[in-house]
């Protein structure tokens, strides 16, 4: 059913609820100073027609709208006659794992300070903290090859991911993959906390490592928590709450 006009077409309601949910957490990710100048990615699979959306380039995330948002086909090939372009070699990656991982709705990828020192050092992410226990062996991670464009780098991306669906790309920063937008948002910020406190931690001496039987229970008990809820809705909501606050401009 549509109940918007973008750009002279009809936009179907969930077509605008998925533009609304992408806008509001490019506004989020820019309030928890995760922006990276005009540079990096959020995207999402729109499902009816299996098209994506991101980031028009050359805006900063505290400037993207609902109707700015680019919509675009799996090679990054512009669909909704959008005045902005895309940063296709930025595509490159996002366009493999939504094409070889039906699972991946939503795909982010950030240049925090903390991500990338964490995925700079060796051993990257250590369970030394509450945040990082959650993500003890769940972890994939890829060495460095230079900017992500080249599509033969791909298999090895592929490989190294696994069944997992976070990955820390060394050197370069994070990559979280969820089923819904909220769930890769809610890993997002657990690993993002998780590498802050590796950074603040290891500034002060040696830290205490857990023990794997307490890992194990701690995730054991953590995910039979989370299995009755939807994950990340009430955190996200919460956070739109609180971007709401600072402007309302993302919803048109
Ligand atoms: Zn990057």
């Amino acid at each position: 059913m549509a109940t918007a006009v973008l750009r002279n077409r009809p936009v179907s309601e969930s077509e605008w609820a998925a533009r609304q949910e992408l806008a509001a957490c490019y506004r989020i990710f820019d309030m928890l100073g995760w922006s990276e100048m005009i540079y990096n990615h959020i995207t999402v699979k729109l499902e009816e027609d299996g098209a994506f959306l991101i980031n028009p380039f050359g805006l900063h995330f505290s400037e993207v709208t609902a109707s700015s948002l680019v919509k675009i086909d799996i090679d990054g090939n512009t669909l909704d006659d959008s005045p902005y372009p895309v940063n296709r070699a930025g595509f490159v990656q996002h366009a493999l794992f939504h094409r070889h991982l039906p699972d991946a709705h939503c795909i982010m990828h950030t240049h925090t300070t903390a991500g990338m020192a964490v995925s700079s050092l060796e051993g990257g992410l250590q369970p030394i903290n509450f945040y990082a226990c959650n993500f003890a062996g769940q972890i994939a991670y890829h060495d460095f090859e230079g900017v992500t464009v080249r599509d033969e780098e791909g298999a090895r991306l592929l490989e190294h991911l696994g069944t997992k669906r976070v990955m820390l790309l060394k050197n370069h920063g994070i990559l979280v993959m969820g089923k819904t937008l909220p769930e890769a948002f809610i890993k997002h910020w657990s690993l993002q906390r998780a590498c802050e406190i590796q950074l603040a931690t290891l500034s002060m001496g040696t830290p205490l490592v857990v023990e794997q039987a307490v890992i194990d229970v701690h995730q054991r008990d953590l995910y039979m928590a989370q299995a009755s809820v939807r994950p990340g809705e009430a955190d996200f909501a919460a956070m739109v709450r609180k971007v709401d606050k600072i402007d309302t401009s993302w919803r048109d």
